[in-house]
């Protein structure tokens, strides 16, 4: 049973959506639709977390040059030992990896981060790890914790989006005012890998849907519904726009679809609010 039992959640996050646009001039929220209850309750982060395993490894001394060999896997094989992109993504560096969430480089940037200095890094960035005492926490290593294949590592979603939208780009949403002093150097890769993702990687449905730069990261995890003894999909999105100096950021979370999905969702979202005058951008 070990493994078939990634997510455990009583059903309670089956058909539930989540929606945000935010100023991040004003720091208002300008669009939200929330069908669930999601802003009050914790979403897993996904793959986002590895925005944060890289900035935390990268301060760690880590060089974004540095290259790691991802090569084909067998479906068999679990993530943790492989990587997502059955095919292999050849050698990636740390903005390739970003842009395509190369799950063998990030668990090679893990073994680098000491898991204690990696939650103390995101407790200054306001996203306090909770972890339910389960058993089923138990089966996940602190690698494979930090690469965000762990489903019971969970934040408020406004959190998240504070969080990820400080560390990028040094900007500040609500809640976000005692986020600690950031090094501005180690932002640069982060900043490419996330417009490359929008490019090549496994945002870019969020770029097809709108004629202005714009940069992003996906993330996605398996839900299992336990009475129905299946999994499904599950699906985060965060986009930036337009870049490279955003004046807004997206979060699209959903139960259904993974997130490749959510980033296309969230382009047809921002695309509708631009046309409805909602929102303006300077082009
Ligand atoms: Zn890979």
């Amino acid at each position: 049973m070990k493994r078939l039992l990634p997510l455990l959640l009583a059903g309670s996050l089956s058909a539930q959506s989540l929606q945000l646009v935010v100023n991040l001039r004003s720091g208002a929220i300008v669009f939200q639709e929330d069908c669930g209850q999601l802003l009050d309750r914790s979403i897993p982060a996904g793959s986002l977390f590895k925005i944060f395993l890289a900035y935390a490894a990268l301060a760690e001394g880590s060089d974004p040059a540095r290259t790691v060999f991802c090569p084909p896997s067998s479906p068999t094989l679990p993530v943790r030992d492989s990587c997502w992109f059955r095919a292999g993504h050849r050698n990636q560096d740390l903005v390739q990896a970003l842009a395509n969430s190369c799950d063998r480089y990030f668990m090679t940037l893990a073994e680098r981060v000491p898991i204690d200095a990696f939650v103390a890094f995101l407790d200054s960035l306001d996203l306090v790890v909770q972890i339910p005492d389960t058993d089923h926490n138990h089966e996940y290593t602190a690698g494979e914790s930090m690469v965000g294949l762990n489903p019971h590592w969970r934040f408020p979603p406004l959190k998240l989006l504070a969080a990820v939208a400080w560390l990028v780009y040094g900007r500040c949403v609500p809640g976000g005012n005692s986020l600690r002093i950031l090094e501005e150097k180690f932002r640069a890769p982060l900043r490419r890998g996330l417009r490359e993702a929008a490019v090549y990687g496994t945002a870019q449905g969020f770029q097809e849907n709108l004629d202005f730069k714009v940069s992003g990261k996906t993330g996605t995890f398996v839900r299992v519904i336990p009475q129905l003894e299946r999994s499904k999909l599950s699906g985060i999105f965060v986009g930036f726009f337009p870049d490279p100096e955003p004046e807004y950021c997206v979060l699209v979370f959903n139960a259904a679809g993974n997130g490749r999905e959510q980033a296309r969702a969230a382009g047809v979202r921002v695309r509708k609010l631009l046309a409805a005058g909602k929102i303006h951008i300077r082009r």
